[in-house]
């Protein structure tokens, strides 16, 4: 029985090194042809790898081209990052455990919705803030009333209070410009070293934890000082007055129309395995039904996140400097949590808001339901970095009590509705296993080299785009990505 075990871990083992090492997918004996094969013979294929809005757009613009085009997707539902829960709640509430906000910037997005006759409502401001156990109004706060317990902040304000402390390198950028050697430097530098250099206490940089670094999902530490500056050189930094949007109905909305105008071309649960390219084209291993099954294509669009491209095989492999960028590119930690009240005490009188900007490890708090109808309704907490990490390491039923207690700090009859909870975090998914992308220090130039075509193979996903964290980025990567297949394949 023994011998029978370690004969048959020898041979998958032994077969997995083989099937590493092989150079041609003829080499590739003991898999099945894929189905889609014998479905058709057709060469000019372009597979499109990953259902996200990244792979979902670049796929749907190729098809309206008139491309032959087919999209594989891991898992059985469209949208990947975009994940709006309805199940687990009464009353059809829904929660976006996924993408939430369309900022008034989002025009890919926006136009998308337009076009598929979605409609955007814009979301509530911050109207709370409960740090240091102190009970605040944002009006307070704006209105100098209030005053943070943070040593080193300025009154009037919430966000952007690290500005004061690096005034200098922002007036750098506006008198050298961004691509000076001075500026492009800065990359080296940390949030945090940054903070410090420019005089800022520790309380700062412990806010920035809790603002800005809350959004990208990271610690001060690990963040480049470079894109700090710049977006507050270039005045488009989050602030407590961004104007934020949400599909009314649920986000999914957006990637299920994309998904229904693909109908059969895409082949849900169907995971990429392996990649092998050259000169004439592109075979590409998924498991299908349990086994491992090749396709081929002309062409193929990677429009899975980083993580994941680390774990897929790729033979003769990406250039140097793309694998380096695919090992690297750096990600942050980062938890949903939605939890349902019989009753939306939040809007009661002696409430502290609505929305509250806490430092707890549930962070942001706020009414998910807004544009639902009642009694019911969903606090939701997005949370990250070192918070979401920790959170992370438990299981849901400590999670959610962490979340209850939590809760009921802030709204001290908040107990007393507690109906139903649920979490997702995403660095625990195993078709994510991260947040989003963010600028990790020394990481300039990584986005370019991560979009940079090799090949027949093209590159997608929020991580390749401008507007990286984003649905509006996920969706600029695919349709940058369609648009260099066209340039270079005609139909
Ligand atoms: C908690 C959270 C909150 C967010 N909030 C916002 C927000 O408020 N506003 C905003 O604009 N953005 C937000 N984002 C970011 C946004 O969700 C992403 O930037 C965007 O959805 C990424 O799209 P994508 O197509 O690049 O990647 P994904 O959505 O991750 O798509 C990749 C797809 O590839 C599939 N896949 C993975 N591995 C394989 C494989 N081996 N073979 C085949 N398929 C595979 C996955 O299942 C997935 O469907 C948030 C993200 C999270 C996680």
């Amino acid at each position: 029985m023994e011998s029978a075990t370690n004969q048959s871990r020898l041979t998958r083992r032994s077969f997995l090194k083989k099937a590493g090492a092989i150079t041609s997918v003829a080499a590739i004996s003991p898999f099945t042809i894929s189905s889609f094969l014998t479905r058709s013979s057709d060469d000019r294929r372009i597979i499109v790898i990953g259902g996200g809005l990244a792979g979902l757009s670049c796929a749907y613009e190729l098809d309206q081209a008139g491309y032959n085009v087919i999209l594989l997707e891991a898992r059985s539902r469209p949208g990947g990052r975009v994940r709006t829960y309805r199940d687990p709640f009464a009353d059809h509430l829904y929660a976006e455990m996924g993408a939430e906000y369309v900022d008034s910037t989002d025009t890919y997005v926006r136009d998308y919705c337009k076009k598929f006759n979605l409609k955007v409502l814009p979301a509530k401001q911050y109207d709370g803030v409960y740090v240091r156990g102190k009970y605040l109004t944002m009006k307070g706060l704006k209105s100098g009333m209030d005053s943070l317990p943070f040593e080193g902040t300025r009154s009037g304000q919430l966000f952007g209070q690290e500005v004061h402390y690096i005034q200098k390198w922002i007036d750098l950028v506006k008198q050298k410009g961004e691509h000076s050697p001075e500026v492009q430097a800065l990359d080296k530098m940390s949030v945090e070293e940054m903070l410090k250099k420019g005089g800022a206490p520790k309380d700062i940089i412990d806010l920035y934890t809790y603002t800005n670094a809350t959004e990208s999902t990271s610690v001060p530490s690990k963040m480049s000082a470079l894109y700090m500056v710049l977006a507050n050189a270039r005045t488009s930094a989050f602030s407590e007055d961004t104007v934020e949007g949400r599909i009314f109905g649920g986000n999914d909305q957006l990637p299920k129309t994309f998904a229904k105008k693909l109908g059969t071309k895409i082949n849900y649960n169907r995971p990429l395995q392996r990649l092998v390219f050259d000169n004439n084209g592109v075979t590409a291993t998924i498991t299908e039904n349990g086994k491992l099954t090749t396709i081929k294509g002309i062409n193929c669009v990677l429009a899975v996140p980083a993580t994941i491209l680390r774990n897929i095989k790729i033979n003769p492999g990406f250039s140097a400097e793309k694998t380096n960028c695919i090992q690297k590119q750096q990600y942050g930690h980062v938890m949903k949590i939605a939890m349902q009240y019989r009753r939306r005490f939040w809007d009661e009188k002696n409430s502290i808001g609505q929305r509250v900007f806490t430092d707890t490890p549930l962070r942001r708090i706020y009414h998910f339901s807004i544009d639902q109808p009642g009694p019911r309704g969903i606090l939701l907490s997005f949370t990250s970095g070192e918070d979401a990490r920790k959170l992370g390491r438990l299981p849901e039923k400590n999670r959610m009590k962490i979340a209850q207690n939590t809760c009921t700090s802030i709204w001290p009859e908040a107990q007393q509705y507690w109906e139903n909870g649920v979490t997702k975090y995403w660095n625990e998914d195993p078709w994510v296993k991260a947040s989003y992308s963010l600028a990790g220090i020394g990481q300039k130039g990584f986005r370019e080299i991560l979009a940079k075509r090799e090949g027949p193979v093209f590159f997608a996903g929020e991580h390749t785009a401008v507007n990286r964290a984003s649905m509006n980025g996920a969706i600029e990567s695919g349709l940058r990505a369609s648009e260099e297949l066209k340039r270079a394949v005609k139909v």
